[in-house]
């Protein structure tokens, strides 16, 4: 490689982590700093906090004034959260430093579905500063929303698009156990979902969008629905017991309407282990029209190592694209970075 890209590491959790790591296996990036406000991670050295065997010489830092040089760095990678609105001070201290910014904070797929005000701020900011931003992750940023787009590019017409997502919850910690409802009683799955203690999946808005959008479907209406998905035999993870009748999870349903008209239906049923009830994970498109289209991806990508990858695989998208907010269906086709040739594809 002629010069890497130098990149700011901000959130060292279970998905920045492996970013991280993965970004460390690129020819053509390079760590040069990281973030993270975890007390026990801040001065000491990535390499350390990576668990890896060797000094990495990037101090982590609580203090992300110290790291947004943009004579020093390219593009921060931030994986803090899942919101636009609790994310835009660092992402205001990001662009205002001029330097690109690849989010995997859910809304930000395309932060105009919750607020528009904060999508033209974040675009102003980019551009002022000449830089570009971008949200992406396996879904919302993958799987519901580019993937359906990609599929439909031979087609001649869309009458009407569903696509569903069913995966496996097991491995994920309390959090995740808490905003899926995972263990609570139906009515306690009911009332969570009115005080929105239980949100389900984040970005239901965000995909439908992306796709009406780039194939001009004209979604002008969505809907969200979360049922409780009541486990009929004992289910356990190190986190959470679901005894029969109690809930397993959340099936979220999310549609876009063009008028009285059905155009996007997605679908994500999460719980935790599926499979003691015969439910099989997998990744499901089904696109109605000419030609029709059936895509089935079993079992399902894997949901934090492809979140790990696409964010990485955007670092030399982001940092090459024109000023701006950016959305997936905007930029270069992404793809693994295996050489040379995927660091530059400057359209
Ligand atoms: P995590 O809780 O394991 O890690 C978050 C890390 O960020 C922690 O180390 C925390 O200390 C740090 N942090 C939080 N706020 C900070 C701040 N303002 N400044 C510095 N450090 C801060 O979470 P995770 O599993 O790594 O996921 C991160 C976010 O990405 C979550 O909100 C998750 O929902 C989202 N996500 C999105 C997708 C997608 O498909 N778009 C996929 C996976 C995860």
């Amino acid at each position: 490689m002629h010069h890497q890209i130098r990149v700011l590491q901000w959130g060292l959790g279970a998905m920045g982590s492996g970013m991280a790591k993965l970004a460390l296996q690129k020819e053509g990036l390079r760590i040069v700093a990281a973030v993270d406000a975890r007390p026990d991670y801040v001065s000491k050295d990535l390499g350390e906090v990576l668990k890896l065997d060797r000094q990495l010489g990037v101090t982590v830092t609580d203090q992300p004034e110290t790291v947004l040089d943009k004579n020093k760095v390219d593009v921060v990678v931030i994986a803090t959260t899942s919101w636009t609105e609790k994310q835009m001070p660092d992402l205001r201290k990001i662009l205002k430093a001029g330097i690109n910014v690849v989010s995997i904070a859910e809304e930000m797929s395309d932060p105009a579905a919750q607020s528009p005000e904060l999508a033209k701020e974040l675009d102003q900011l980019a551009k002022e500063n000449g830089v570009s931003i971008i949200g992406t992750g396996v879904n919302p940023g993958f799987v519901l929303d580019l993937l359906v787009v990609l599929l439909t590019a031979g087609c001649h017409s869309i009458e009407r698009i569903e696509a569903s997502r069913v995966n496996d919850l097991s491995p994920y910690g309390p959090t995740v156990m808490e905003t899926q409802g995972v263990g609570t009683t139906p009515e306690q799955f009911r009332s969570g979902v009115a005080d929105g203690s239980i949100v389900g999946h984040v970005g239901f808005p965000e995909s439908i969008r992306l796709i009406s959008e780039a194939l001009g479907l004209g979604v002008d209406r969505i809907e969200e629905s979360r049922e409780p998905i009541v486990s009929k035999v004992h289910r356990e993870t190190p986190h959470v017991v679901v005894e029969p009748g109690m809930v397993a999870g959340c099936a979220h349903i999310g549609v876009g309407y063009h008028g009285d008209k059905e155009v996007i239906r997605l679908i994500h049923p999460q719980q935790i282990h599926p499979q003691l009830e015969d439910q099989s994970t997998g990744d499901y498109i089904h696109i109605y029209g000419v030609p029709e289209i059936h895509m089935a991806i079993t079992p399902e990508i894997a949901g934090g190592i492809a979140t790990m990858g696409i964010a990485v695989n955007c670092i030399p998208r982001v940092f090459e694209a024109t000023p701006g907010l950016k959305r997936m269906i905007d930029i270069p086709v992404p793809g693994a970075l295996m050489g040379h040739s995927a660091y530059s594809r400057r359209v």
